[in-house]
């Protein structure tokens, strides 16, 4: 294992969301394969893909009816095992989404269940009750659609029990059998070739009177048991874990190196986007100062957003309410515990600011993902219902359907089309023809990123300028050191920086390659642009 995904720039997509090759309205795999060109010359070396198995669709494809069957919208198996072949060919890992806490009430094993009852051998798979009143402690996730975990099954007389939507039993991971069924699942999909398993929604594996079913010790079990048999079989391959949680609780899926190689960091993510509006880096200080040590084969997966809303279920109300003034004052915007709006809209486009917070989930401690668009600074459309608004067409090109297709039919949604972020005007070929484009922005991240193993692998230690409008910090692997600088102010400041460790260093600023003058005494002083950001690297003066 060389922990390649330490090193990895991440690409989030779905593939109905990227190209139609065959012009029926949906993405499909034969259209990522034209695309992953496009892809390369971005610089990501990772693609996640988000779930494309056979499902009825009442969740987007997490509601999965068949986890051996690709959902035939996007192509057959056999397209599937070209698309990681020319993955391969590009040096492009593959990471697929898995849900393994629930599945669709249409899979075989539900309808067995409705049809047998408790007869049916699969009667155990599913957690049963004859009334609502068992795990009231239990909180409701999709708040805004779903009043109970608990759904009532007419055929059988009883209720089941699910954390997401009605029509998504959650999985018995209590029972020995469920959880082997998903070892052969990981074992199907590794053999096929994909790299890395995003688990969905692990804290609620197991379920366990008088608790609040999240975080159990059986299921932290479940999933050591999972990544035994991984390690065995597949020692190259990694799972990431999608457990949005409090740092404490979140830190615990790591294990202690034995559960999964990566997980997002879920606490970081909303204080992001407060330090930018208060202007201060202390609220990103406070999260990262207090995030547990974690195992040297692990590594934290950094976001700013991705296909579901801004989730704002694990800050205190405070936060909260101050997130939806800021970002979300239209209720539109906001969806469960959170705001379903894509990165250049949250932020009013402002190039500086998104230039700014890419250049943080590209630096600090981590894997940074890339959501699809994001890219090219698409929006959003919240008159669509659910997150649908964050999962329109990828914008290529200002043609007919935004070059996405060339069907005649409707789309799976309808692309973009306002004044500001319409597919007209914010596209991927007006972004390839203009060099100062936000595409080329993240292109010269991905490469400057590539470039330096400290930016993946190395420590962290905060600088910390009486000016808090500053954040800055110093990564260090081996030999190499990079010192980043962030303005999160919207005035431009002046600051002292303490580089006595540094003295006799140079300061090269990485995307211009230009030399700073030397460090002669301990304070540096500096100034910055409004909503700006350096990185140095600090080259010994006597080498
Ligand atoms: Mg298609």
């Amino acid at each position: 294992m060389d922990f390649w995904y330490k090193d990895a720039i991440i690409y989030e997509l779905h593939v109905k969301a990227f190209f139609d090759k065959n012009n029926d309205g949906i993405g499909d795999f034969q259209g990522l394969i034209e695309k992953l060109d496009y892809l390369q010359d971005l610089g990501i070396n990772t693609i996640w893909l988000l779930p494309f198995f056979a499902s009825p669709q009442k969740d987007d494809g997490y509601d999965i009816s068949d986890y051996y069957e690709i959902n035939p919208d996007y192509g057959t198996l056999r397209d599937f095992k070209k698309l990681l072949g020319e993955c391969k060919k590009r040096n492009i890992k593959t990471i697929i989404d898995l849900v393994v806490n629930h599945v669709s009430d249409q899979h075989y094993w539900f309808k067995d269940v409705v049809k047998n009852g408790e007869k049916s051998q699969y009667w155990d798979y599913f957690i049963w009750s004859d009334n609502e009143e068992k795990f009231k402690e239990t909180r409701i996730i999709f708040s805004d659609t779903e009043k109970s975990n608990w759904t009532w099954q007419p055929d059988v007389k009883k209720f089941y029990w699910h954390r997401f939507f009605s029509s998504q039993p959650d999985l018995n991971h209590n029972n020995p059998e469920v959880v082997a069924k998903i070892n052969e699942i990981i074992k199907f999909w590794s053999g096929l070739g994909v790299d890395g398993f995003r688990l969905d929604a692990i804290p609620y594996l197991c379920v366990k009177e008088g608790t609040n079913n999240e975080n159990l010790e059986e299921t932290h079990c479940v999933i050591k048991n999972w990544r035994k048999f991984f390690d065995a079989n597949f020692p190259d391959k990694i799972f990431l874990a999608e457990a949005n949680q409090q740092a404490e609780d979140l830190a615990k899926y790591f294990g202690k190196g034995d559960e999964c190689h990566m997980a997002y960091n879920f606490p970081l993510m909303p204080r992001i986007f407060i330090a930018l509006k208060k202007e201060t880096r202390n609220p990103i200080l406070e999260i990262m100062e207090n995030l547990p040590e974690i195992s040297e084969n692990c590594q934290w997966a950094l976001f700013l957003r991705n296909h579901d809303e801004l989730t704002l279920e694990m800050v205190t109300d405070e936060e909260r309410d101050y997130m939806y003034n800021q970002y979300a004052k239209d209720p539109k915007m906001r969806l469960n515990l959170g705001i379903r709006r894509r990165l250049a809209p949250l932020v009013d486009n402002d190039r500086r600011i998104i230039e700014v917070l890419n250049s943080i989930i590209f630096s600090f401690p981590g894997t940074p993902i890339i959501y699809y668009g994001d890219e090219i600074g698409m929006g959003d459309n919240i008159y669509l219902d659910d997150r649908n608004g964050v999962r329109t067409p990828m914008q290529w090109s200002a043609n007919r359907n935004a070059g996405f297709s060339q069907s005649s039919h409707q789309l799976y949604l309808p692309p973009v089309m306002d004044n500001v972020y319409g597919y007209q005007s914010i596209n991927v070929e007006s972004n390839l023809s203009q060099s100062s484009s936000l595409f080329n922005f993240m292109k010269s991240l991905t490469a400057a990123r590539k470039n330096y193993r400290a930016f993946g692998r190395g420590k962290i230690e905060f600088l910390k300028p009486d000016n808090s409008k500053i954040l800055a910090y110093v990564r260090t692997y081996e030999e190499e050191k990079i010192l980043c600088v962030v303005n999160m102010a919207k005035s431009a400041e002046l600051f002292e920086l303490d580089l006595s460790d540094f003295k006799a260093n140079r300061l090269m600023e990485i995307f211009g390659q230009s030399i700073f003058t030397p460090v002669y005494n301990q304070k540096y002083i500096f100034t910055m642009q409004p909503h700006s950001f350096f990185w140095f690297e600090i080259k010994n003066t006597e080498k």
